[in-house]
């Protein structure tokens, strides 16, 4: 059987409003909060915050290195660990909440989805995934950005529906 169905979602704080940006700002997105209007479950996350980065904080980019991909500051700071720390509580969210999927901030260097800047801080965009974004489809989460709500409500209405 195929059809909509309501899900939990997690979704970056930010969009839902939450100020928890590295420059203290939020960017709420009404196509996302809409979605608790039809009867789907949204789970705020914020892997920067939950990771232990204060607000505010210096920006971050990824930077591809020899030691791998860093989450440098514009000061120059290595703030890998605290990225990989709201990456793993992010799994743990989607895992003890049964999440699937998860609606995350576009071009963050934790929650990119497909694009992420290039560790410059001259605006230039790369391909890449933000590392909590990244954990997240490891362990098999369904991840879209802001602009691909759309493609969502496709998904669910046209996805096997577990009858029980
Ligand atoms: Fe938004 Fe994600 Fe950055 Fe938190 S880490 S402010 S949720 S983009």
């Amino acid at each position: 059987m195929k059809g909509w169905q309501s899900v939990d979602i997690l979704v970056s704080a930010c969009l839902l409003g939450h100020s928890c940006r590295y420059d203290g700002g939020s960017k709420r997105c009404e196509a996302v909060c809409s979605l608790a209007d039809v009867g789907h479950t949204l789970i705020p996350l914020c892997p920067e915050v939950e990771g232990g980065l204060t607000v505010p904080h210096a920006p971050c980019e990824l930077r591809k290195t020899p030691d791998g991909v860093r989450a440098i500051s514009i000061d120059g700071i290595d703030c890998t660990a605290q990225y990989e720390a709201g990456a793993r509580i992010a799994v743990e969210k989607a895992q003890s909440s049964g999440a699937r999927v998860a609606i995350l901030k576009s071009k963050s260097p934790s929650c990119g989805c497909g694009t992420v800047f290039d560790g410059t801080f001259s605006g230039t965009l790369r391909e890449g995934w933000g590392i909590a974004a990244a954990a997240l489809r490891d362990v098999g989460v369904r991840v879209i950005d802001e602009n691909h709500v759309a493609n969502l409500e496709e998904w669910n209405a046209t996805r096997d529906v577990d009858v029980q």
